[in-house]
């Protein structure tokens, strides 16, 4: 047979969900892994939300669906957006797609064709590139180390952008790096993007895990230019510990949202018809779903505390005290290993499970995500800080 196609040879497989399979293999083969490789809560999806998703299952809402999502849902995120950020958001303008990854794969066709350049400040979360090349565009990366926070710069936006750049992707709380962007910081990339007739996919995906009272931000409030051609990309997995439920949302201007759910239809069609309406008692059953998520975000704050403390004591390594999402980044260069080996011999001398920083795009760092209980954040750090000595 023919060779396969460029999409097929040229995608690379995420390095998040292979490092977090291999720790999974480990352990159900008897092996006491301690796992800070895994994207998702380590909470049940809220009870709440279960039941309502059951009692559709049961009411028969087992048929297509329209494409860009139930009508009561997307009316329900319009008005998060409304209730939340003051913005006058109107369902026509929501998509709701199969995860917050696809989200952001439809914003990237919708924006990009053959050969544009999208900008991608580093470290990005895995999936921006590979989305980027599937739309045949070419990804462009910023480093953006843990000097400045893991920030991109304006000055920094300024000098990468060429008369071919489309798209500019913002991640803020960001994966992996758990970095919140200040409002003021925010403003001052969309003023440049804006400046440069760029688009802006910003995705807010842990909007709701921030911590030490910081709020988020959501760039389309900026102003009308810049709301005209920003997509906001949010879901409910990480906030309502619904990973496997796959259902992203997006926010456009209508011509965008519009042609998003044409791609969408072609695609893939509806979220599952039943699940959207678990979505939609996570929206509307606002106490419960408050409640459950300060369960959440209080057992990650304290973890983020301890993580952050207990790595800033190992010697030769040093980590910043992120506000956002469940990650920490601490900068493991002065061992001089690379990140990957560093990685590989931790899971095999120590049983650790860490993702290296270069597959985010960044040398010389782990991400760890706190997403997981007490007990092991405690027993792994114990075992990283072995490990550490022993390279010393
Ligand atoms: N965006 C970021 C930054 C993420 O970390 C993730 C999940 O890992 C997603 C989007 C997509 O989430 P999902 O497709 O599970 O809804």
């Amino acid at each position: 047979p023919h060779p396969l196609s460029v999409w097929a040879r040229n995608v690379s497989p995420s390095p998040t969900l292979a490092i977090d399979a291999k720790a999974k293999a480990l352990a159900a083969a008897g092996e006491d892994v301690c796992g800070f490789a895994a994207g998702e809560p380590d909470f049940d999806t809220p009870e709440h939300i279960k039941e309502a998703c059951i009692a559709a299952l049961k009411g028969g809402k087992t048929k297509y669906a329209p494409t860009p999502g139930i009508e009561p849902l997307r009316q329900a995120i319009a008005d998060r957006y409304v209730a939340e950020y003051g913005l006058k958001v109107v369902p026509a303008q929501v998509v709701v797609s199969p995860g917050g990854k696809f989200s952001c794969y439809l914003a990237v066709l919708a924006t990009c064709s053959p050969g544009d350049e999208v900008i991608i400040p580093a470290p990005f979360w895995v999936s921006y590139p590979e989305m980027v090349k599937l739309a045949g565009a070419v990804p462009k990366y910023v480093a953006c180390d843990d000097k400045a926070g893991f920030k991109l710069t304006p000055a920094q936006l300024e000098a990468a952008i060429t008369p071919k750049t489309r798209l500019l992707i913002l991640n803020s709380p960001s994966n992996p790096t758990g970095a919140v962007y200040t409002r003021a910081e925010l403003q001052a990339i969309a003023a440049v993007a804006l400046k440069h007739n760029l688009y802006i996919l910003s995705d807010e995906m842990y909007e709701h895990l921030v911590y030490d009272g910081v709020t988020p931000t959501c760039v389309a409030t900026f102003s009308p230019e810049i709301e005209a051609r920003t997509i906001v990309v949010a879901g409910f997995s990480k906030t309502y510990s619904m990973t496997g439920w796959r259902i992203g949302t997006l926010v456009a201007p209508l011509p965008i949202a519009k042609a998003i759910a044409e791609l969408q239809s072609q695609m893939s069609s509806n979220v599952t018809t039943f699940a959207q309406f678990g979505a939609l008692a996570a929206l509307k059953e606002k106490e419960k779903t408050a409640a459950a998520l300060k369960v959440m975000t209080d057992a990650f704050d304290r973890r983020r505390k301890f993580l952050h403390t207990e790595l800033n004591k190992i010697p030769g390594v040093t980590c910043l005290l992120s506000q956002g999402a469940f990650y920490l980044f601490p900068n493991i260069s002065s061992f001089g290993l690379k990140d990957a080996d560093f990685c590989a011999q931790l899971l095999e001398k120590e049983r650790v499970a860490a993702v290296p920083g270069s597959a985010f795009g960044l040398e010389g760092y782990l991400r760890l995500s706190y997403a997981t209980s007490d007990a092991v954040l405690q027993k792994g750090v114990e075992r990283l800080a072995r490990f550490c000595a022993t390279l010393k």
